[in-house]
């Protein structure tokens, strides 16, 4: 059996502080890669310039819904569509952490021009690096490269969005068996309408011991090939500068050898890429918070009111220090990811989640706090804010739901990691039919794990072992928790959401914890104490309130007033259910009102029978 890759989260569920895999934390990377961080910089300088002349103008982008073909040409011309392409094929063969620096800056300039690049760079074209033939590299990279024409990644459609696993989309062997012919539709594809490439998933009959069953299969499919057709775009909420088409594949053929990876394991090749796209969402999200609190800060310092600026009061400060402080807790985690994925040798999915989880919610946080700063200037345009709070919003939905990765997280950190046992692997298959193993496997680890690495014991500053402290303390109490759940729920933990929610929480806010120390004591090192008081001050705060968070949840999972409080909610939610909503009469006087119109679940239908 081969041995799985450490991941310092999983292990946290077992009470085991690996810290060897954060301490010490990376350095930054103009000492790690000088010459990358020289290209990070031209990047980013190429960028500030288009904003500088105008070239890109979020504004116009929003109101006109497209980003104009003039911004694409640039960037294509900057290398800025090249970014995670191999140099081999004429990329610039950036690693995770560059990526992530130069994705941060684009998105954060404007979210819409974020996307096109995740998806081009991130998710579309990556599937082709991660999964790609020689072959195939070799015909489709360059021109993606080059900025030729875009890439997308067609995953999502009316029927399966977070139930990925289970898309409709088939393919069957066509008939002269040189290819596949595929049926189905995706939606919402980011740069659909206009992609050369793009990478696609659909089932395939495979022969599993002796049955004929259905697995996904990707593909690298062309929109000359016959069969493929796009059925327009949608109109957005936010990142209305970014376009989304809905593909339809009418026995759309893809010879074999556009098969991306083999037959069969495309989900895998789905879900990697996603993880690498998780990283940058969350780089975008992190230097998008940054950003709108020195407008937060400047707008606060411009505005009076009650004879002093909006900065001077406690409760605008109090928004400006923790937004302060998780934007430090956020880029904290950021660096330290990119430079796990950089050293290659460590698993990092559920980190991958937990930081896109934690950022994206940070985000929204702060664009919403920004439009409550600005008051009715929030909310009306011109002003910029009330734009930035819908662009920030679709990073809570895409790339994984956050409810769904909180899941994930949850469950994995239960059920440990499925290399460990074959059983686990089956068991993460069907979790219910195979719950017993799986509990007595978690069990298992929490029982061995306790007394093993239950320390923090890289030297640190004395401000941040205190803070050190409580992580170790709060490291146990998470593995107990695990263990409690596992054993009062057994296989009943599957439906019990709300109690893995709450370990979900709890681990990402002793991750982030760790990482944010580990952060400020490397800091602390390279330039000494005096120097970094800000860092110290912003772990601090960032631990107090984290610290809260995680005794909250805690608290939540071991009192009988967090069953009580999970009991009302099942039970309020089924009457809602039964009811079909709140029905408990109004309380000055009951009047009936006209209800919303029902909405269809597909746009089409919503078109004919709502007339929107
Ligand atoms: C602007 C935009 C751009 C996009 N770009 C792309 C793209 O380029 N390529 C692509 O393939 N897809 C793309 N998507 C699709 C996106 O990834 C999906 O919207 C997302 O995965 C969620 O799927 P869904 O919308 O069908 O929601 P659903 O799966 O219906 O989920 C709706 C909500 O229910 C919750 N939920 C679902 N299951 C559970 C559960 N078991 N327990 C608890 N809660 C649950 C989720 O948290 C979610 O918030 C895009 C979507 C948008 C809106």
């Amino acid at each position: 059996m081969s041995t799985p890759a450490p991941s310092f989260l999983r292990d946290l569920f077992t009470g085991d502080i690996n810290e060897s895999l954060l301490f010490p934390y990376p350095a930054s990377l103009a000492v790690r890669n000088p010459a990358e961080a020289d290209t990070v910089r031209r990047l980013v300088a190429a960028l500030n310039e288009m904003v500088r002349t105008g070239l890109i103008d979020s504004r116009r982008f929003d109101e006109q819904e497209f980003i104009d073909e003039a911004v694409i040409q640039a960037f294509a011309r900057e290398g800025l569509l090249a970014l995670t392409i191999p140099t081999e094929y004429g990329g610039l063969g950036l690693s995770a952490s560059a990526y992530a620096r130069v994705f941060g800056a684009v998105a954060s300039v404007d979210a819409s021009l974020g996307v096109l690049i995740g998806v081009h760079c991130g998710l579309g074209s990556k599937a082709v690096v991660i999964a790609g033939n020689d072959a195939q590299k070799s015909r489709y990279l360059p021109g993606l490269a080059r900025g030729e024409t875009l890439a997308a990644y067609a995953l999502t459609e009316p029927e399966t969005g977070s139930d990925a696993q289970n898309i409709v989309t088939r393919a069957e062997r066509s008939a002269d068996g040189t290819g596949w012919v595929l049926n189905g539709r995706k939606h919402w594809i980011g740069n659909g309408q206009r992609a050369g490439v793009i990478a696609t998933f659909a089932q395939t009959p495979i022969e599993r011991d002796g049955q004929t069953v259905l697995r996904p299969t990707a593909f690298i499919i062309r929109p000359d090939m016959p069969g493929f057709r796009v059925d327009g775009t949608v109109r957005k909420l936010g990142i209305r500068g970014s376009t989304q088409a809905e593909l339809v594949y009418e026995n759309l053929f893809v010879p074999d050898d556009h098969v991306l990876g083999e037959v069969g394991k495309g989900f895998r090749v789905a879900v990697n890429a996603l993880n690498a796209g998780r990283l940058s969402l969350a780089a975008g999200c992190t230097q998008g918070s940054k950003r709108i609190l020195d407008e937060y800060t400047r707008y606060a310092e411009a505005r009076t009111q009650f004879g002093g600026p909006l900065a001077s009061f406690e409760i605008t400060q109090r928004k400006m220090a923790s937004m302060a402080a998780d934007a430090y807790a956020a880029d904290s985690m950021v660096g330290a990811l990119a430079a796990a994925i950089d050293s290659g040798d460590v698993d990092v999915a559920l980190e991958a989640a937990c930081v896109k989880v934690f950022a994206s919610e940070l985000v929204w946080r702060t664009s919403d706090d920004m439009v409550q700063l600005a008051g009715g200037r929030g909310f009306v345009k011109p002003w910029p804010y009330e734009r930035w709070l819908r662009d920030a919003r679709i990073n809570r939905i895409f790339e994984g739901a956050n409810d769904i990765l909180k899941l994930f997280v949850g469950l994995n950190g239960i059920q440990g990691p499925a290399e460990d046992l074959k059983e686990i692997a089956g068991a993460l298959r069907n979790p219910i039919q195979n719950w017993v193993l799986v509990s007595g496997y978690a069990a298992g680890r929490v029982a061995s794990a306790f007394g093993k690495r239950d320390r923090l014991a890289a030297p640190m500053h004395a401000t941040l072992r205190t803070h050190a402290d409580y992580v170790e303390r709060h490291t146990a109490e998470l593995a107990k928790a695990t263990q409690e759940a596992i054993t009062t729920h057994k296989k009943e933990i599957l439906q019990r959401q709300l109690v893995v929610e709450r370990l979900a929480d709890m681990a990402t806010e002793l991750y982030a914890r760790c990482v944010t120390l580990a952060r400020t004591q490397r800091l602390i090192e390279e330039r000494g104490v005096d120097a970094c008081v800000r860092e110290i001050a912003l772990t601090e705060l960032f631990c107090l309130q984290s610290g809260r968070r995680f005794r909250a949840a805690r608290e939540e999972l071991s009192s009988e007033s967090g069953e009580k409080i999970d009991a009302l909610r099942r039970q309020i939610a089924t009457r809602v259910r039964t009811e079909g909503g709140y029905r408990s009469g109004d309380a000055l006087l009951d009047v009936p009102v006209p209800p919303l119109a029902g909405f269809s679940l597909t746009r089409q239908e919503q078109e004919r029978h709502v007339g929107l």
